[in-house]
């Protein structure tokens, strides 16, 4: 039998599509390998978000090389946000790449190992004129008990530091019987907790009929509704879309999971105006009222990124001044990375990089430290949890 080994890098959502990168291959007749050596196929789902992982790829491609040169008939392939954003540059500057695809054209792996290279040319880029959900490929899921359920893909944002529009495209929701459809089907095989899954996950449903039964609020509820289905959670969603009605229907649905992800980015609301975030510090912090004045013992986490450009130590220290009045159960970290193409990376006074490495150094503790509080804070205390697995660092 032939095969294949998955390398996932960045978000969720490539969590998921690596799911369904593996349940196509397992369609076509191969297994998982073990390790990268031991492959057939190596496939490598990818994140251009920051410099990091692209960084991280070209050391991985490095490796995969080296591997092809005493495997010939091995195959590489690069799917993802960086493959998206390079395209066909992609087999100019990795010649032993065979194909790639970006995240919504997922099926073009199938088609050219599927025709085993006959038919559809090597060296060619799935194309972003067909982009399709994944949620239609067939899935290998990692855990029994959970599941990812996309919603929507792509992001009518456009955050001055993101590349994601750019590399996602326009969003697109999905229709809101075939998210149902696939979670009922879902509880039947025994998962207990659902993650939906957007860019901007709140946004839900706006480019779909624009009636009342079809945004994110009704979709909670609808999923709440499923037998079998004991906690909902979703990722990412923007605060600008957190209206009253969804938080009603996080308070009032069993099911959804007493936590928000509610990503700030900055806490100055300069910085966030030149970000176009189109929330003010007020304007996020009054949310933050809302939903724990209807949700008791909500838990938060968020997103922050330093050193965008134009960031004064005085907005850095109103970062953190949120940080600590808002008090995250936890938070995602980011140094500012300037992606080639976004209006960011075109502004002046862009932040020296040891000044981003300090700043970044001082939420870390803040972060930490609050975080601790807020465990700390439930010790002796009888919780509801999903047992998950062993720890991936200490079994
Ligand atoms: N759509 C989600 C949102 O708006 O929160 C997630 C977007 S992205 C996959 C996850 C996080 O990466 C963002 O919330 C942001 O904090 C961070 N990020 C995005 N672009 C970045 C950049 N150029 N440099 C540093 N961090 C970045
Ligand atoms: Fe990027 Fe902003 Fe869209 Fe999130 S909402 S994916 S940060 S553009």
């Amino acid at each position: 039998m032939r095969r294949y080994f998955v390398t996932t890098f960045g978000c969720q959502m490539n969590a998921h599509d690596s799911e369904r990168i593996k349940g196509l291959l397992e369609d076509l007749g191969l297994g998982e390998a073990t390790t990268q050596d031991e492959a057939d196929v190596v496939v490598f789902n990818t994140c251009t978000i920051r410099e990091k992982p692209d960084q991280r790829l070209a050391a991985h491609l490095g490796n995969a090389a080296a591997l092809k040169r005493r495997k010939p008939g091995m195959v590489v392939a690069v799917g993802g946000c960086y493959a998206e954003a390079q395209r066909e540059r992609i087999f100019e500057r990795y010649p032993f790449v065979d194909v790639a695809f970006g995240p919504g054209t997922i099926r073009h792996l199938g088609d050219w190992l599927g025709a085993g290279g006959v038919g559809v040319a090597r060296h060619s880029f799935g194309t972003a004129g067909e982009r399709r959900f994944s949620a239609e490929l067939p899935t290998q899921r990692e855990r029994p008990v959970q599941a990812w359920v996309q919603v929507s893909m792509g992001c009518n944002s456009v955050c001055a530091y993101c590349i994601v529009p750019q590399v996602r495209g326009r969003e697109v929701s999905r229709r809101p019987g075939e998210i149902l459809a696939e979670v009922t089907a879902l509880a039947r095989q025994g998962v207990r907790e659902v993650t939906l899954l957007g860019q901007n996950v709140n946004s839900y449903g706006r480019d779909l009929a624009p009636d009342a039964t079809t945004g994110f609020a009704e979709l909670l509820r609808a999923v709440d509704s499923v037998d079998g289905i004991e906690r909902i959670r979703f990722t990412s969603p923007h605060p600008k879309d957190f209206r009253p009605d969804v938080i009603e229907a996080m308070a009032g649905c069993d099911a959804v999971c007493e936590h928000a992800h509610l990503p700030l980015q900055s806490g100055s609301t300069r910085i966030l105006k030149s970000m176009r975030r189109t929330y003010s510090r007020e304007r996020y912090l009054r949310l933050v009222a809302d939903l724990r004045g209807a949700i008791p013992d909500l838990a938060l986490t968020t997103d922050v990124i330093v050193g965008f450009p134009g960031e004064t130590e005085a907005d850095f220290l109103e970062t953190l001044e949120v940080t600590e009045e808002v008090g995250f159960d936890g938070a995602f970290t980011f140094v500012y990375s300037p992606r080639t193409g976004t209006e960011a990376a075109a502004m002046p006074d862009q932040v020296p990089e040891e000044l981003k490495r300090e700043r970044i150094e001082r939420l870390i503790d803040l972060v930490q430290r609050i975080a601790g509080d807020c465990n700390r804070q439930r010790v002796g205390r009888t919780e509801q949890v999903l047992v998950e697995g062993p720890s991936r660092t200490d079994p």
